[in-house]
């Protein structure tokens, strides 16, 4: 998977967050992570890794993939496999199957419009306003992907209103832009965080992972990454364990997983708080505080 995700990869080498005038309130630590890791910090559209992971699974051969099929009874599929593994996302019917309905999605107050500019644009990061704030990242040559978290009900005109003289390129892109292939999502996470991750008993043996598990806020953009973690977990204690010895498998799955998934959750859910406050002053100065 590696060297094909890295083929579609741009690399995230420079990024500040900035006043809505343009003045730079903090580096993020891009530079300071890459020396760490030996490698950039890498960013990848959702189009493209979901591309790598069929062609992966197309190139394992004999695994059946059936797309556009709406599972109605996840318990039923206890019946007919080993290990039923809900990656269904925010509103996961697998979790309600198994887990109840005590844990589920709840809105944070702010939605989140994105869009893909036809533009380089000569910065990147995030610009914190009262209430709001704009992402710029790198996709590719001539294209910038932009995020805008906004108060909810805000429209697209009311998205234009909102950071009219904003520093370039963010009042550019929105004029420019066509709000036809903006999409809007509404802010939610998981609440409250699950007791588990993982069941095995008469009903079955299941295992949740992804935003199934640990929906969470954009902020960190660390939701996807997390899913992918989850599933590797997941795979590396299937294959230690043994078909055979699947209940250790997932407890060592739900050890390895939930408390760092869940504090990532939290982190973000933190993160959106701080980002979103009308208290900007006190952000800002923290902020210039950091190190870079
Ligand atoms: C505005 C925004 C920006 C984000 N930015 C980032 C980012 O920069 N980096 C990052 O890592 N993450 C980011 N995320 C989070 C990321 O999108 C999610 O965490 C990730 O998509 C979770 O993957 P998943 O596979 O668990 O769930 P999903 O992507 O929600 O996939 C679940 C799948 O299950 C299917 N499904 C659901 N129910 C059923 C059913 N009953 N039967 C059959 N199929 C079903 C759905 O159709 C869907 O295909 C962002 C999220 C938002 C909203």
């Amino acid at each position: 998977m590696g060297e094909a995700v890295r083929a579609r990869a741009v690399p995230y080498r420079s990024a500040q967050v900035r006043t809505p005038g343009g003045r730079v309130l903090a580096q993020l630590p891009l530079e300071r992570l890459e020396r760490k890791a030996g490698r950039p910090e890498l960013l990848i559209s959702r189009p493209y890794l979901i591309d790598a992971l069929l062609a992966r699974l197309d190139a394992l051969g004999e695994v059946t993939v059936r797309l556009g099929e709406n599972v109605t009874d996840p318990a039923a599929l206890a019946d007919g496999y080993d290990l039923v593994v809900g990656a269904d996302g925010i509103n996961s019917a697998v979790r309600e199957a198994w887990f109840g309905s005590g844990s589920g999605p709840r809105k944070v107050g702010s939605v989140a419009w994105i869009g893909i500019a036809d533009l380089d644009s000569a910065v990147h990061g995030e610009t914190w306003g009262r209430g709001r704030f704009f992402g710029l990242t790198p996709i590719e040559a001539g294209r910038t992907n932009w995020y805008a978290a906004v108060p909810e009900g805000t429209d697209a005109a009311g998205l234009r209103a909102l950071f009219e003289g904003w520093h370039d390129p963010i009042p550019r892109i929105l004029e420019r832009g066509d709000p036809a292939t903006w999409l809007r999502y509404e802010m939610r996470h998981l609440f409250p965080a699950l007791p588990t991750f993982v069941h095995a008993g008469q009903a079955g043996k299941v295992a949740l992972v992804g935003d199934a598990a640990h929906a969470m806020t954009p902020n960190l953009g660390q939701g996807a990454c997390t899913a992918l973690l989850d599933a590797e977990a997941l795979t590396r204690a299937v294959t230690h364990h043994g078909r055979l010895a699947l209940p250790a498998a997932l407890r060592a799955y739900d050890r390895e997983r939930r408390r760092t998934a869940q504090r990532t959750a939290l982190a973000s859910r933190t993160l959106h708080r701080i980002v979103s406050t009308e208290r900007t002053w006190l952000r800002d100065t923290a902020a210039r505080l950091l190190p870079g």
